[in-house]
Parts: structure tokens; sequence; C-alpha cells
């Protein structure tokens, strides 16, 4: 209960944030336009977009270091008006004074605001072991190799324990490998909750590196700078590049950038849930669906849905939802209050129980998208499997919380029945039965 609190902590917040420049001759130049953004405890998230986008003016409104033309940033429930210590910005040219030492470099920091030495040269040195600097204290800038200058920048931003870290292309002008290997450490850091930060936003162009860190991912547009799209990367971090998932996440983001006449939403729903994203399963087992066919069947494959109701002393909108199931599964139809049996319907109350597996799961792949959909990337999994999380997480953005996993467990209990897969309850993995290890 108190992790899903945290989770929703809203640590800074963008309210239709507009920014104009003026131009040449006096023209208006909208640079970004009606932002709204929220970024929240122990998330990171990414702002990717081409360069000119606004990436790094949207990081100087969220830090207070510019102001909005409109529109309205709040940082921590109250609206922010200038810069103010909890927020940090590590730059992508590190920004180090060549004439100080790596520590007086970080320790300047603290020492404008007027800290006791001891107390600066405790944080100090804290901040340059975690970040991989021992050692390095007495170093200068101009002795240093790229990533470690980058890592002083880092520590610079970090030892005021700033509650949301802002980074700006931190890692770009390193190259590949430095690149690399920094990243890796840096989120390790990240997930073991050795970086004294609670949220962090990463400005990139990056997509590899959006999907590597980000919890969610903003994508802007450019002339002017607008969010194209919002893409929850719902991946476990010290992720692996080469894995399906993040390939899929890449390969999605790369298409929403690289067709920008396109509406990223229906880009997006090509990857996993396709025109039928709105289908809702309705909320019924097997086992009723089966007792409602059985019934109709006995009554001479046609009954009234009221009499139904009655017969079974239930209410009929408790009865609605698997009178739905077999109308999707298409085992009944329904006209005017009466229900029909149809021939698979018949074929599937006529049968055995293995027939009848046969029978239902047929009819789910022809008609529930979700247990199709869930089949096809179970199949594009080299392993045959996937965990629950993952398409609950999917679900998120057509449905609420609630009805997300609602609709999980329905898909779950079909194909489970159906057996077109098969679900281990402890580890909440979905498999195919032919990949059990
Ligand atoms: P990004 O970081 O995504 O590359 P910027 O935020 O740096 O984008 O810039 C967005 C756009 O706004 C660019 O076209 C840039 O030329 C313009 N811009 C930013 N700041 C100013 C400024 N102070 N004066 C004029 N143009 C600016
Ligand atoms: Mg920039």
């Amino acid at each position: 209960m108190l992790k899903q609190n945290n989770e929703q902590t809203v640590i800074s917040e963008l309210r239709h944030v507009t920014k104009t420049i003026e131009g040449a001759r006096g023209t208006i130049v909208t640079i970004i336009e009606d932002i709204d953004l929220q970024l929240k405890k122990d998330k990171i998230t990414a702002l990717l977009g081409p360069s000119g986008s606004g990436k790094s003016t949207l990081i100087k409104i969220i830090s207070g270091l510019h102001k909005p033309t409109s529109g309205e940033v709040i940082f921590r429930d109250r609206p922010l008006t200038s810069p103010t210590p909890k927020i940090s910005i590590a730059f992508q040219n590190f920004a180090l004074f060549p004439w100080l030492t790596v520590f007086e470099n970080v320790a300047i920091v603290l020492k404008a605001k007027g800290v006791d030495d001891n107390l600066i040269k405790d944080k100090a040195l804290k901040i340059l072991d975690t970040i991989g600097l021992d050692g390095f204290e007495d170093a200068y800038p101009k002795e240093l190799s790229g990533g470690m200058k980058q890592r002083v920048g880092f520590a610079r931003a970090l030892i005021v324990e700033p509650e949301l870290l802002c980074m700006d292309e931190p890692f770009s002008a390193l190259d590949i490998l430095t690149a690399e290997n920094l990243r890796r450490e840096f989120i390790d850091l990240w997930t073991d909750r050795k970086l004294p930060t609670e949220a962090i936003l990463l400005v990139t162009h990056n997509i590899e590196e959006a999907v590597f860190f980000a919890d969610e991912c903003i994508i802007l547009s450019k002339n002017p700078g607008r969010i194209r799209a919002r893409i929850t990367i719902n991946l476990q971090h010290k992720r692996n590049p080469e894995s399906d998932e993040f390939k899929m996440f890449l390969d999605m983001i790369y298409q929403i950038l690289t067709n920008p006449e396109l509406e990223a939403q229906s880009i997006q729903s090509r990857y996993f849930v396709s025109k039928e994203k709105y289908q809702m399963l309705p909320n019924a087992k097997p086992g009723a669906i089966a007792g409602l066919l059985e019934l109709v069947f006995e009554r001479g494959g046609e009954e009234d849905i009221y009499k139904l109701s009655d017969e079974l002393q239930m209410e009929v909108d408790d009865i609605l939802p698997i009178v739905d199931a077999g109308v999707l599964l298409q085992f009944v139809k329904v006209t005017e209050g009466d229900i029909t049996i149809t021939e698979q319907g018949k074929e599937f109350v006529t049968a055995d129980i293995l027939e009848r597996k046969v029978s239902f799961s047929k009819q789910v792949m022809e008609n529930a998208a979700l247990v199709k959909q869930i089949i096809r990337l179970l199949n594009t999994k080299k392993n045959h499997r996937l965990h629950e999380d993952f398409i609950e997480e999917y679900l998120v953005k057509f449905f609420t919380a609630e009805e997300a996993k609602r609709q999980l467990d329905i898909a779950i209990t079909w194909g489970r029945f159906g057996e077109l897969f098969s679900y281990d309850a402890t580890t909440g993995e979905l498999y195919l039965e032919n990949s059990k290890s």
C-alpha cells in the first residue's frame, strides 16, 4: 500500500507550459507548446526528441532557470519561480572548472552555500566514492578522460542530494564504449538506491538510451516542441538491450520518430494491441459459459433471457456478462431478449470435456483479441514465456488499473481452459506448454 502511494508521488509537474521567443523582425517563435508532464518519485522519465525540439529548454524550465511564457511549473505542490538546490542538472559538456581539482569541483557546490567544511569533506568524499572517483580527488579535469569528467559532473549534481536530478544528454559527448559502461554503472547505482536523488529526468536524442533508462519515455515533436507520445516502458531495470522486449520498444519508438506524419498511438498499437484494442472481454468463467449453453440447449436451443435469470435465480446483471461472453465466442446469438444457441454452441454442448476444450479454444482464438495477442507474444519470445505484469502494464493504457487486472484474469482463465497456454501462479508467468522446463 505504502509503496503504491510512493509510486504515485509527483515531484515535479508542468501544466500547459508554452515557451515562445521573439524572433527576427519581431516575429514570435514557439519553441515548446502546451506541455503537460509529471515527474514521479522513484521513476526515470526520458525526454526524447530530435535536435531543436526544445528538450534543453524544457529542462531549464523544469529546474526554474527559465520561466515559461505561459503555463505552470509546480515543484512539490508549489509553483516554482526560481532555481532551487532541490533540483540539480548534469550537462553534456560537464561544465567543470579547469583550475579546480576533482574534489574542489564537487565541494564548491556546497561551499557556495556556506556548509561547514568538515561536512563538505564527508559528503564530497562519499559521493566521489559512490560515483567511482575514489583515488581521483586530487586530479585536475584535464587529466581525466571524458567518462571520468562526466562522473565529476554527476557527483557535482548529486552532492546536494537533490530531489530531482535532471540530465541533459549526459552521455552524448562520450565515445560509444565509455557511454555504454557509464550508463550501466549509473543504472546499477539507481536500482541499488545508491544515488541520493528521488527522481530523474533524462534528456536524450538516443533511442537506445531512452529505452535503457526510462520508466516513461516522452517523445517530443519539433517546430514547435509538443508531446507526441508517452510510452511506459515496463521492463525491469538493468535491462538487456538484446532482449526481445527491449528491441520491441526500440523498434516502436524508432517508428514513431521516423514517421512524424503518423499518429503515434496508431504506431504504438501495432506493437501489442491491434485494431481490436478496446475489445473488452466479458467477465465470465468457462464453466459459467458452459452452464448457460447447457441450459439453453435443454430448452430447445432458445430461451428468453429474463426467464433464464429467473430459473438460475440470478439477477439479469449477473447473467449478462455470461451471455455477452457466449455472444463474443459465437456460441449464442441474442435478438430482442431471446438467446439462441448457434451451431458452434451445439457442438460445444454435445461434446465431451476434451472436445469442449478444443471447441472453446477455437472460438477464443477467433474472437478474443487479447488471448490471441498473448499467444502471438508468447510465440515471438524465444523461450515462449512472458510475465503477466508485462501484459497488465500494457492493458493499463486502455483500461483502468482494476479493469486491466480483470481483463488479464479473464484472458488467463480462458486461455488455460482452452489449453492455449499455461500459467504458473507462483512466478506469474504465462508459457506455451511445449516450452515447459
Ligand atoms: P534541443 O535541446 O531539443 O535540441 P533546444 O531547447 O536547445 O532544443 O532549442 C529548441 C529550439 O529553440 C531551437 O530551434 C533553438 O534554436 C531555439 N532556441 C532555444 N533557445 C533560444 C534562444 N534563447 N534564442 C533563440 N532561439 C532559441
Ligand atoms: Mg539540447
